[in-house]
C-alpha cells in the first residue's frame, strides 16, 4: 500500500483513563479534581445494574456531594430534556456532571454540561459549532455501551423536537474532562446491545479509513481496530466471552472514537441521524442496514480505500462488510429501511452535516444521497 503525505492533525484533550473497575474508584477521581458537587446523569436501568455505583451512592461521606438525576430506561437526548435539567441545576453551585450510560447519555452529558453558560440558549443549540464558553461543568463521562466513542469526542447527537431535527452540536468545548473506560461493564450488556455497538465500533474505523480526510497515523489505529475485531468477532461466534472479549471490546470502541475525533464519519453515520427519528432501530443497527448499499456503492465508482490483507483476507470489501453483518447478526435490520413511509427526496432532504467527508459525494457529487435512499427503500 502506498503511504501517504504527513498531514496530520491530532487533538485528544480528554484526560482518559482504561482500567478494569475504575467505577469503584470515581469518588476518589472527584477528590483529585476538588469537586465539591456533581451532577450524576444516569438511567434508572443503568443504575440497577451498577450495584457498585448504589453502594457509592448510599455511602454519605464523601468529600463530593452527588446528586443523582435519573433518566427514563427509554431516554433520549433532546432539547425538551436538556431544558428540565437546566431547570434542575438552575443557580446550583455544581461543578461537575458525571454522564454514564450509551452515547446518547454522554451527548446529553456534554450539552449538559455548557448549558450553564448564560449565551447557551437550547433552541438554537442544534447544528451549531461552538468553540469557547464562559462557564462549564467539569465532565466526567463514563461509557457502558463500548461503540460510541462518545466519551473521547467532541460531538453531541441531540434530537431538537421544536426543529424537527436531530443533528449535532459540536466543537472544542464539548469534550469530556475525563473518560473514564471500565471494560467490566459489557459484562452488563444484554446480547442485542452488544452486537449493535460492536457493529457502531467497526463503522468508526471503517468509516475514517474511507474518509476524504484521513490520514497515515488514523489509519494506523483504524487498522489495529479492525484487527482486534476479527479476533473478537470469531470469540464472540465460538461464545468465547472471556475477560479478553470484553477488554477487546472496550478497546475498539475506544479507538474507533479516536478515528472519528480525528476524521469524522461518512454518509452512514449522515443517513442514520437523518432516519433515526423515522424508525426504531438503534444506532448500531441502522448503520448496520444502512452499510451494505453504501460499500456497494464505494466499490462500484471505484472510491474506497482497500484494506491490509491480514485484515480482509481475500475478501471484496462488499463481503467483508457484509460478513460482518452476518456474524453479528444483524442481517435483518435492512427491512426496517424497506417499510419507511418516505420518499428518496424527504430522506435526502433530512441529511444534515458535513457531507464532503464521504468519498462519494466527493466524486459523484450530492445526487448519491437519492440514489443510494431509493436503493434503501426497494422492497
Ligand atoms: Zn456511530
Amino acid at each position: 500500500m502506498e503511504e501517504k503525505n504527513i498531514d496530520i492533525n491530532l487533538n485528544i484533550p480528554t484526560k482518559i483513563i482504561i482500567k478494569n473497575g475504575a467505577i469503584e474508584h470515581i469518588t476518589s477521581y472527584l477528590e483529585q479534581y476538588e469537586l465539591k458537587k456533581t451532577l450524576l446523569l444516569i438511567t434508572k436501568g443503568m443504575l440497577k445494574r451498577t450495584t457498585k455505583l448504589q453502594i457509592l451512592l448510599s455511602k454519605k461521606n464523601h468529600i463530593t456531594k452527588i446528586i443523582p438525576y435519573i433518566l427514563s430506561s427509554n431516554f433520549k437526548a433532546s432539547i425538551s430534556e436538556l431544558k428540565k435539567v437546566k431547570n434542575f441545576i438552575h443557580n446550583d453551585n455544581f461543578d461537575s456532571i458525571i454522564s454514564i450510560g450509551g452515547g446518547n447519555i454522554l451527548d446529553f452529558g456534554k450539552v449538559v454540561a455548557i448549558c450553564i453558560d448564560k449565551n447557551i440558549e437550547p433552541n438554537f443549540l442544534v447544528g451549531k459549532t461552538i468553540e469557547k464558553v464562559e462557564k462549564k461543568l467539569f465532565h466526567i463521562s463514563i461509557p457502558t455501551t463500548f461503540g460510541t466513542g462518545s466519551e473521547i469526542t467532541k460531538g453531541a447527537i441531540i434530537y431538537d423536537e421544536y426543529n424537527g431535527i436531530k443533528d449535532g452540536v459540536r466543537g472544542t468545548v464539548m469534550f469530556p474532562d475525563l473518560a473514564i473506560i471500565d471494560p467490566k461493564f459489557g459484562k452488563t450488556l444484554p446480547d442485542n446491545i452488544l452486537r449493535e455497538t460492536i457493529f457502531d465500533s467497526f463503522s468508526h474505523a471503517f468509516e475514517s479509513i474511507q474518509s476524504v480526510n484521513n490520514n497515515r497515523f488514523i489509519d494506523l489505529i483504524g487498522h489495529k481496530s479492525l484487527s482486534i475485531l476479527n479476533l473478537t468477532l470469531d470469540k464472540y461466534y465460538e461464545k468465547k466471552l472471556d475477560d479478553s472479549f470484553y477488554d477487546n471490546i472496550a478497546y475498539i470502541a475506544f479507538l474507533g472514537g479516536i478515528c472519528v475525533c480525528h476524521n469524522s464519519t461518512c454518509l452512514p453515520h449522515r443517513f442514520e441521524q437523518a432516519l433515526s427519528p423515522i424508525y426504531s432501530l438503534s444506532h448500531g443497527a441502522g448503520l448496520s442496514a444502512l452499510y451494505p448499499e453504501w460499500v456497494r456503492q464505494l466499490e462500484h465508482h471505484n472510491v474506497y480505500k482497500a484494506l491490509p490483507e491480514n485484515i480482509i483476507k481475500g475478501k471484496s470489501l462488499y463481503k467483508y462488510t457484509t460478513d460482518i453483518i452476518k456474524k453479528l447478526k444483524l442481517t435483518n435490520t435492512s427491512n426496517s429501511l424497506k417499510s419507511l413511509n418516505i420518499s428518496p427526496k424527504m430522506i435526502a432532504k433530512r441529511i444534515t452535516g458535513k457531507i464532503e467527508n464521504d468519498p462519494l459525494i466527493k466524486k459523484e457529487g450530492s445526487h448519491i444521497i437519492e440514489i443510494l435512499s431509493q436503493e434503501y427503500l426497494r422492497k
